[in-house]
């Protein structure tokens, strides 16, 4: 998969694609990753890229030319995502769809965002990552080609810990331990010990559904259930009072 992201802060991107999970796709070739800095397109010999917002009011905007001319150098057809608050909101479902795509784009907004006649020419896809504003788009861009990173074949070494994550099949994760067995007067549960596979894979199961119905209940209107997690969860919620 191809991700390009459009920026006037292209060094916020070194860190991220420089370690773990991406950097690890990257090396693999199961991502081509490539960052434009927008002050390379801006048509004055200052290199702006934001201006003084018609009607007054406080803030600068972002102007259309330079993202114009970058989408053009980039080429292809990329599937565009604006990050912005007023976007659809980002769920693992979204990053699960995104992630069919061969070439992703994401303009990443400053200031008060971009001169709308980017949005009308270009019709970008607007995604939010919740409803709370930050002071640019490339966190949210970054946050978002994470999550859809992780999903592209490969890139995450076993493809079993993805599928076990939170929210892959609609629940929370379960809870994970490592060594030593013993710390600080705190023992790993007996069972994951007890080396018998069918017991630890039905504890999971539970754990993730007790994680789920006390955190997040909400999640299990939409998760799919089988008879088995329903059988459990009944148990859990007969107990529960
Ligand atoms: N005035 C704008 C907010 C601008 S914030 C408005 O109210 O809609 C500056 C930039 O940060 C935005 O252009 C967008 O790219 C990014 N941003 C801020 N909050 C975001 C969110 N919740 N999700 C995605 N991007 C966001």
């Amino acid at each position: 998969m191809r991700i390009d992201f459009i920026t006037i802060f292209p060094r916020m991107f070194d860190a991220f694609l420089a370690e773990g999970v991406i950097a690890r796709g990257i090396k693999q070739s199961r991502l081509d990753v490539r960052v434009w800095d927008l002050r390379d397109f801006a048509t004055d010999k200052h290199r702006s890229t934001d201006d003084e917002a018609y009607g007054g009011g406080p803030g600068m905007v972002m102007l259309a030319e330079p993202v114009f001319r970058c989408v053009e150098a980039i080429g292809g057809t990329p599937r565009l995502i604006l990050t912005s608050p007023q976007g659809r909101r980002f769920e693992q479902s979204t990053a699960k769809e995104l992630a069919t795509n061969e070439h992703l784009a994401f303009l990443c907004g400053r200031y008060e965002g971009f001169d709308q006649r980017v949005i009308d020419e270009l019709q970008p896809e607007e995604i939010s990552i919740g409803d709370f504003v930050v002071s640019g788009g490339e966190l949210p861009a970054m946050l978002i080609a994470d999550a859809v990173g992780r999903m592209i074949e490969g890139v995450v070494g076993n493809s079993g810990s993805v599928e076990e994550d939170s929210f892959f099949r609609g629940l929370l994760d379960y809870p994970h331990y490592t060594r030593p067995e013993e710390l600080r007067g705190m023992r790993v549960p007996e069972i994951l010990l007890s080396g018998h596979h069918e017991k630890i894979r039905r504890w999971r199961k539970e754990m993730a559904l007790a994680a789920t119905l006390a955190k997040r209940p909400d999640l299990l209107e939409s998760a799919e259930l089988d008879a088995e997690a329903r059988e459990i969860l009944n148990r859990l919620r007969a107990t529960e009072t």
